[in-house]
């Protein structure tokens, strides 16, 4: 499916092999020089394995690589978006505006449903003779259209308040998603416009929380939560390198050693994460820890590592070297841990992002460590 468009060169390059260095990563500079943007970034997305391993084919829309109906599906969409670019004329809307948004394609998908009224909401439910009923099943007191289960509910005062850029902005519950969204796109600049957009996906995710009985927790914190999302994306999409953070503690928690590692590549969330275990275990290893157990806020890998599965292709590469590595050691497990358990890890791979070259302590610790300890 995917094949590189930069015209052949003549420089005895043939072979996979020839685009790494000695130590089986790729060669930054060698690829940016030789391919166009595009296919630069693509294959330095793909993971590097340490060990030899047979090609093999993958589907390239799910974290495990496994083809599913699902994932089938919002690829149909994505590349309706494309098409819907063309639209612009007929609708009035400016499609390709979204298109342009530096955000994640599973937002870009969300939006592009929402402009379409197809969100399930109660009344587009009720559209399509689906719902009993039209109200928000939130505040329980208005119709639930797409503009108000996004953006109008009352149960959503406080997420509108935090947004003083939001002056300006055209909106009544009269109002279709449309015209909301549109008013938005002429008011707001584009950051301002990014942040909105993972708002309206974040409510949109809790508000099917509590249709779905799991309660409405973290509302509040929509705001400052979509903030950080974003600033996690943005790094990983605007730098051509992953900042990856490893902490040793002893089996009372305290910290005995910690590293960063900053790697020019432009890897996904999932295999950064990955790679992070990797690294960890072998910064473990290096300073002749055994009886380890490796902890990540990383939950899908987690379960890759421990499923036994063996996945398909590029995240896969990177599950196969940590269970190579997992068997060389005494008593090793990997295991999930939350968010907020592994603060330090996660300060640290931020801190990498700002160094040159990868760094550990073993002693004393730097002040994003010293900060969260
Ligand atoms: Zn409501």
């Amino acid at each position: 499916m995917f094949k590189v468009i930069t015209p052949k060169v003549e420089n005895g390059i043939w072979l996979v092999r020839h685009l790494r260095t000695a130590s089986g990563d790729w060669n930054v500079s060698l690829i940016k020089n030789m391919f166009i943007e595009n296919d630069a970034n693509a294959i330095l997305s793909i993971p590097c394995s340490l060990n030899q391993r047979d090609d093999s084919l993958c589907w390239h829309y799910t974290t495990d690589e496994n083809y599913n109906m699902k994932s089938g599906y919002k690829l149909g969409m994505s590349l309706n978006i494309k098409e819907s670019t063309s639209e612009t004329r007929k609708t009035g809307f400016n499609w390709k505006g979204i298109r342009n948004l530096n955000l994640p394609t599973k937002i870009k998908i969300f939006l592009w449903t929402s402009l379409r009224e197809w969100l399930p909401t109660q009344v587009n439910l009720a559209r399509r003779n689906i719902s009993v009923g039209c109200l928000c099943p939130v505040c329980c007191n208005s119709f639930e259209t797409t503009v108000h289960a996004l953006w109008g509910c009352s149960r959503l005062k406080k997420v509108r308040n935090m947004y003083g850029f939001l002056h300006g902005v055209n909106f009544a519950n009269s109002l279709c998603f449309q015209d909301f969204f549109s008013s938005c796109t002429q008011n707001l600049g584009k950051k301002e416009l990014e942040l909105l957009c993972v708002v309206l996906w974040r409510v949109w995710f809790l508000r099917n929380k509590l249709v779905q009985g799991v309660g409405q927790r973290g509302l509040e914190n929509v705001v400052p939560w979509s903030e950080e999302f974003l600033e996690e994306f943005m790094v990983v999409n605007e730098k051509w390198c992953v900042g990856l953070g490893m902490v040793v503690r002893d089996r009372f928690g305290a910290v005995k050693a910690c590293s960063t590692q900053r790697i020019e590549a432009r890897y996904s969330v999932s295999v950064a994460e990955a790679l992070a275990i990797l690294r960890g275990i072998s910064f473990a290893i290096y300073c002749g820890y055994d009886h380890l157990i490796i902890e990540s806020d990383a939950l899908g890998v987690v379960n890759m590592i421990n499923s036994g599965i063996e996945i398909s292709a590029d995240i896969g590469v990177i599950i196969e070297d940590i269970k190579c590595l997992l068997q060389n050691i005494t008593d090793a497990r990997v295991k999930y841990v939350s968010r907020k358990a592994n603060v330090v890890a996660h300060s640290l791979s931020k801190l990498a992002l700002t160094l040159d070259v990868s760094y550990f302590w073993l002693d004393s610790f730097p002040l994003a460590v010293e900060r969260c300890i």
